[in-house]
């Protein structure tokens, strides 16, 4: 009897930081480079991979469940629900895969997504097919559309290439279901998000915060993800996912 109470109010205990963390929302990162800045592009947009490495430590070390965005419905049912996001599909993604791999252990199986530009496979600097079939198959990352060229869609006439197109591209390489879009730049409007409904489950954006279910019309297309930058330091990564 004494027993079953102790397990009654262990259960209770457990069951209540999923539900504080659900009140405080849903981290959603976004990273774009995982390398020592080279002096291409935007200095912030690099995350060194000891950096990175630190931060997924951090993450695995205070209990945290990273999930992608197929296990959207389990966001309620673990501890601490966090996703991981890379845009762009550069390269250097490949340092971030080493590191989570490296940190998996028997109760943390880390995992991530990648938003890749279907026409920038195999380009210069950026992922190819090949890395891109390697990386589905380890089962940790998954492999999602960033629109076919990278334009600004609210700019776009037509957005089935970009929307439609990328989406099979990318399936074919993958042979999984592509489900989630990363709006380049973070840009939207309405016509871009009822297009993206035809085709997609979630759209993400670059409006900072997490993400707080409110029952609003479109909020899996307006998923907020904040920035991890160059400059970001442990204790700040501590506050963005706190
Ligand atoms: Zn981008």
């Amino acid at each position: 009897m004494k027993k079953a109470l102790i397990f009654l109010l262990l259960t209770v205990i457990l069951s209540i930081p999923t539900q504080a963390y659900a009140e405080r929302g849903i981290p959603i990162l976004v990273y774009h480079w995982i390398d020592e800045y080279n002096g291409t592009g935007q200095k912030e947009l690099y995350v060194t991979p000891k950096n990175f490495e630190e931060q997924m430590k951090y993450l695995r070390d205070h209990g945290y469940t990273l999930l992608t965005f197929e296990q959207w419905i389990d966001r309620n049912k673990v501890n601490k629900p966090i996703f991981i996001t890379f845009d762009d599909g550069y390269k250097d993604n490949l340092n971030a895969f080493q590191i989570l791999k490296k940190l998996q252990t028997r109760k943390f199986k880390p995992a991530a997504t990648i938003f890749v530009i279907s026409e920038f496979i195999g380009g210069i600097g950026r992922l190819t097919s090949a890395d891109i079939k390697m990386l589905t198959e380890s089962g940790l990352i998954s492999i999602q559309s960033h629109t076919a060229t990278h334009p600004d869609l609210t700019k776009r006439e037509k957005l089935e290439f970009e929307l439609g197109e990328s989406k099979e591209e990318i399936e074919n390489i993958t042979g999984k279901p592509v489900i989630a879009l990363a709006y380049p730049y973070g840009s939207f409007n309405s016509t871009v998000v009822e297009e993206a409904k035809k085709y997609y489950q979630f759209g993400l954006t670059t409006t900072p915060g997490p993400y707080k279910e409110q029952n609003m019309k479109n909020e899996l297309y307006l998923l907020p993800r904040t920035y991890v930058k160059y400059s970001t330091t442990i204790e700040e990564f501590a506050k963005i996912v706190e």
